[in-house]
């Protein structure tokens, strides 16, 4: 609608089940979104073969299904709506880099890992610490083409003059980041013809008209390599809010190993959604008290200030208490 202002999206890699952390992020997703009268996306970030599995897909649509969170838009396939696919726009990503590789800010990598490896103590390319020390970036065609012609393929990497990116995130404030500090040049699409995250995020999110993006701290580091490609792109990016992360009563972030904290399997131990969504609104500092919750009655009372800042600290005896919740 022309009101709406805010638009946010569900943007969920398909590489596991959703776990406690993943449901925090998407909960203030939805909240964020829905506390302006906002609309939500629901997009499936399969860019990288090796990583995705369609049958998470399912997974991950029943989860949010489950948790109560909502979402408005998606490709209309007969009245059904499906969410919006990655690994479906390869050939738009492609012609972004096409377009950027014109204005000569995309180059032709062909260093290997292991000689990156190997040159990283380099005194010559010291200045550049662990980010890519631009090798490639003066290539001459003649050399482009030996490489070439020896069969070598090649990542395209973003080229970047300027020093720092800066950027604000709602909970962090003002952000501002050395290009080297992020890594420096990096792959817009890989030696293997796999598109990068970077990329894909940001060209979706231009194109389906994101305005909130609310995501891990552990992303916060791309920012400002995602920061970069909208400027390039002459488009405002969006409000960020990167989350602090949900980690188990060892402060270890959640990973594979943590089978217990996934929705599907605490859903079969009998814990219900209103538990889940009620302890993490109270772990993350939105309710003064721990008890069960719809994501509709927290909207009430619902504002991005009241977020903690330190890492939500399960418990030891969470599924316990969660089954207690129940
Ligand atoms: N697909 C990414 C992930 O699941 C999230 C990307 C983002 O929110 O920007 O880690």
């Amino acid at each position: 609608s022309p009101h709406c202002t805010v638009k946010g999206r569900f943007a969920p890699s398909p590489t596991g089940y959703m776990h406690l952390g993943n449901a925090w992020s998407f909960l203030v997703c939805w909240l964020a979104a829905r506390a302006k009268n906002g609309r939500l996306v629901l997009r499936i970030e399969d860019i990288d073969p090796d990583r995705s599995k369609p049958e998470f897909v399912d997974g991950i649509i029943e989860d949010l299904k489950w948790l109560g969170l909502d979402w408005d838009e998606g490709v209309d396939i007969g009245g059904k709506c499906e969410p919006y696919t990655q690994s479906e726009s390869t050939l738009l990503y492609s012609r972004v880099i096409e377009a950027l590789q014109k204005d000569g800010l995309v180059y032709p990598c062909y260093c290997t890992r292991k000689e990156l490896r190997s040159l990283a103590s380099a005194p010559h390319l010291s200045d550049y610490g662990s980010a890519y020390p631009e090798l490639c970036l003066h290539l001459s065609e003649e050399e482009r083409g030996e490489r070439e012609a020896a069969g070598r393929r090649s990542s395209m990497r973003l080229h970047c003059e300027k020093a720092e990116i800066g950027f604000t995130d709602a909970l962090h404030g003002d952000c501002c980041m050395s290009w080297k500090e992020c890594g420096g040049d990096f792959p817009l699409r890989r030696s293997d013809g796999v598109f990068a995250y970077q990329l894909a995020v940001v060209v979706d999110d231009m194109r389906q008209g994101i305005t909130q993006v609310v995501r891990g701290e552990d992303i916060l580091h791309c920012t400002p390599r995602q920061v970069y490609l909208y400027e390039l792109f002459g488009c405002t990016p969006p409000e960020y809010i990167h989350l602090p992360l949900v980690v188990d009563h060892e402060g270890e972030r959640l990973a594979k190993r943590h089978r217990h904290f996934e929705l599907c399997k605490m859903r079969e131990d009998g814990i219900s959604a209103e538990a889940v969504v009620g302890y993490l609104a109270y772990l993350g500092g939105l309710t003064p008290t721990c008890q069960k919750m719809s994501v509709r009655k927290l909207l009430d009372t619902f504002s991005i200030g009241q977020i903690n800042t330190n890492a939500l600290q399960l418990e030891k005896d969470v599924i316990e208490r969660l089954k207690g919740l129940s």
